[in-house]
């Protein structure tokens, strides 16, 4: 039996949904894995190199490398779990729905000015429920579950705060969208990661570090808020996720 990480319950395998996580609409569809670790050795092995020398197109040669040879099918139907039973996912969904039209939008914040405020909670409350279904947090116990449940209850504030940023050359290594998951740890807390095509969000139950310019989910409930492009020189928490998980890798 497997316990449905929003009402609880528990219910056998069978009857429990496959939840896309992101969404399915949002990009998450045909996933393919970086090989990091392969990368990494290609860049400081000759091997790259010598094959540019020896073929006059480096362009060509470099879009067949990553195309043919950092690249495998990991979720040809995207990335799923099973974390909800059947009526979480659909009463999820809506929510996901809200959000969608926030992703249309890329998160414009002249056009989410006009969306009602339940619809700009409901991108809120969208968010953090995909948070429930990321295999790093299996084992933790969230305090914004009742949030979620409640489609009425229109705050919240329990420890868990989810800062975004729009996706730009600074987030995908050689304009590959890595849409993975990822757990950190700092002496602070635990930071969780989870991206689409267009944004990358962290979840964390510390305040955020200062250095790192992200926008607070919270704030698109305001009219005038700003998104922040991609994650500067530093490469923020996300720089931090695909690095844990070349180490992993290893
Ligand atoms: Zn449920």
């Amino acid at each position: 039996m497997i316990q449905c990480r929003l009402c609880g319950k528990l219910f056998p395998l069978s009857e429990m949904s496959e939840e896309h996580y992101p969404a399915h609409s949002v990009g998450n569809d045909d996933i393919v894995a970086l090989d990091i670790v392969k990368m990494a050795d290609s860049f400081l092995s000759s091997e790259l190199s010598e094959r540019i020398i020896e073929e006059t197109d480096a362009k060509a040669v470099l879009d067949d490398y990553f195309e043919n040879e950092l690249t495998k099918p990991l979720f040809p139907k995207g990335r799923t779990a099973r974390t909800l039973c059947r009526d979480c996912n659909t009463f999820l969904g809506k929510y996901d729905e809200a959000y969608l039209k926030f992703f249309n939008c890329n998160g414009d914040p002249k056009i989410i000015r006009g969306f009602q405020k339940t619809t700009r909670i409901q991108i809120i409350k969208s968010i953090y429920g995909k948070f429930l279904s990321i295999p790093e947090a299996q084992e933790e116990s969230f305090d914004f579950v009742d949030y979620l449940k409640d489609a009425k209850q229109l705050s919240y504030s329990g420890i868990w705060s989810i800062y975004f940023v729009q996706r730009d050359y600074s987030t995908d290594l050689f304009g590959l969208k890595d849409i993975g998951t990822s757990k950190m740890r700092f002496k602070e807390g635990v930071v969780y990661e989870l991206s689409d095509d267009k944004f990358i969000f962290n979840l964390m139950n510390f305040p955020k570090h200062s250095c790192f310019e992200m926008t607070n989910i919270f704030d698109i409930l305001n009219n005038g808020y700003t998104i922040v492009n991609g994650v500067g020189a530093n490469g923020g928490y996300h720089a931090q996720a695909l690095m844990s998980r070349l180490f992993d890798g290893m």
